[in-house]
């Protein structure tokens, strides 16, 4: 079965042609640039690449077109038509409360995306355009979105509603989301086939540690709480994002500073997280060079990731009464030993026990705590696309 993996966003789109079945990928990249001077990269396995080359794409329509063109290429295609492409799995970021699984794509299912968008107003509104576009290139095949969102819609009353007015959650729909959830649904059923126990019988915690970052709580096979909220802005300090934030702080500075509500968003957005505190870089690759060398910034930076998570990791083992496993994943996840060490550094009273030498390692699925640790770690390299593939094919059936 040939599934094409499409997550598009405002200005670029991300594709991956993929057997879910045999995780077998035959070709992926992405359109980047699309309207505005159209940059696309094509790489079939085992073939040579092709890396940012300019192509005219005005809109997502070209973008599209482009892609199809490459994968049928009679010389450097994957595929001889368009025909052999059995469905097409969409990443769809906000699903709001009306999806809890990923579903068949119909028009009224559109309609309820569309109604989601005021929730997630940058990303919705281009995962329509892909849907959209990819709909007229391709007539009659079928479609499924894969949301965000849906795999925290088990989280109980008590974990997702703010103390606020309860008109705004009725009226507003302002509750907490949750957002990384197709990582963590991953991730978790990795774990579960690692250790070789039903997902049922497992309590788990899943720290997705990217440049975006979140931590959930999976019991059972479903998340019953997770670090960001409304919005990704929530939870753990990010690469520019700042995580959770006392509101008062927002009029004080607004006031002090005369700014106003989007010039504040921006700041929490993008001049926050680890970039704000170490006023160096968002990326651990930075700060940790910066910190070997003493910086302190980068020192408090790093320090002040590290502490929200190890928080998290008790409040949720709290929320669950138990722990089995500890997943790290995502690009610090899977590639920073010093963070996993400093995150699980102390939690030996709750059972977590790291292995300093299997920790060492980068980017495969391990169990990297020791033979003894009541409570296993592991690292487990996140696929996304694998599961929205796995999820449409599943839907095909
Ligand atoms: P992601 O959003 O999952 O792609 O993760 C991106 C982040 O992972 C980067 O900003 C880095 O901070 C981090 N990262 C990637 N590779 C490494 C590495 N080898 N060591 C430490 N951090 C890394």
């Amino acid at each position: 079965m040939k599934i094409l993996v499409i997550n598009a966003g405002s200005s670029s789109l991300k594709y991956q042609l993929m057997d879910p079945a045999k995780n077998e990928v035959f070709a992926k990249g992405v359109c980047e640039r699309i309207g505005i001077d159209g940059l696309f990269t094509y790489k079939p396995t085992g073939r040579e690449p092709i890396k940012g080359l300019k192509t005219d794409m005005p809109t997502h329509s070209e973008a599209m077109q482009t892609v199809l063109q490459y994968l049928t290429d009679p010389e450097i295609g994957v595929i001889a038509d368009m025909k052999e492409i059995d469905a097409v799995g969409h990443r769809v970021v906000h699903g709001g409360e009306a999806f809890t699984a990923s579903v068949l794509i119909t028009e009224d299912v559109l309609a309820e995306i569309e109604a989601c968008s005021p929730l997630a107003p940058l990303h919705n509104p281009a995962n329509i355009i892909g849907i959209r576009t990819c709909q007229q290139m391709m007539p009659g095949v079928p479609m499924v979105a894969v949301f965000d969102t849906a795999f925290h819609q088990t989280m109980p009353p008590a974990a997702y509603t703010y103390a606020l007015p309860y008109s705004y959650y009725t009226e507003d729909k302002v509750r907490r989301y949750g957002f990384h959830g197709t990582s963590h649904k991953y991730v978790a059923g990795r774990a579960a086939a690692m250790l070789g126990k039903p997902i049922e019988s497992l309590k788990l915690i899943s720290c997705h540690l990217g440049n975006g970052s979140s931590v959930t709580a999976v019991d059972g096979g479903k998340s019953v709480d997770t670090s960001m909220g409304f919005t990704p802005l929530a939870g753990v300090p990010m690469g520019t994002r700042s995580g959770d934030l006392d509101a008062g702080v927002l009029e004080y500075i607004m006031t002090r500073h005369n700014l106003d509500i989007h010039q504040m968003l921006k700041v929490l957005n993008h001049e926050s997280g680890v970039f704000g505190i170490s006023g160096l870089s968002s990326d651990f690759r930075d700060l940790e060079d910066a910190a070997e060398k003493g910086d302190p910034r980068a020192i408090l930076a790093i320090g002040c990731f590290n502490y929200a998570v190890k928080k998290l990791i008790g409040a949720y083992a709290a929320a669950m009464g138990g722990l089995d496993a500890v997943i790290f994943t995502a690009g610090i996840g899977e590639n920073g030993p010093a963070q996993r060490r400093d995150i699980t550094a102390g939690l030996e009273f709750m059972g977590l026990k790291l292995d300093p030498e299997r920790n060492q390692q980068r980017g495969k699925e391990l169990v990297i705590s020791t033979d003894d640790s009541p409570v296993k770690i592991l690292l487990i390299p996140t696929d996304e696309e694998l599961m929205i593939a796995t999820d449409t094919a599943a839907l095909l059936k």
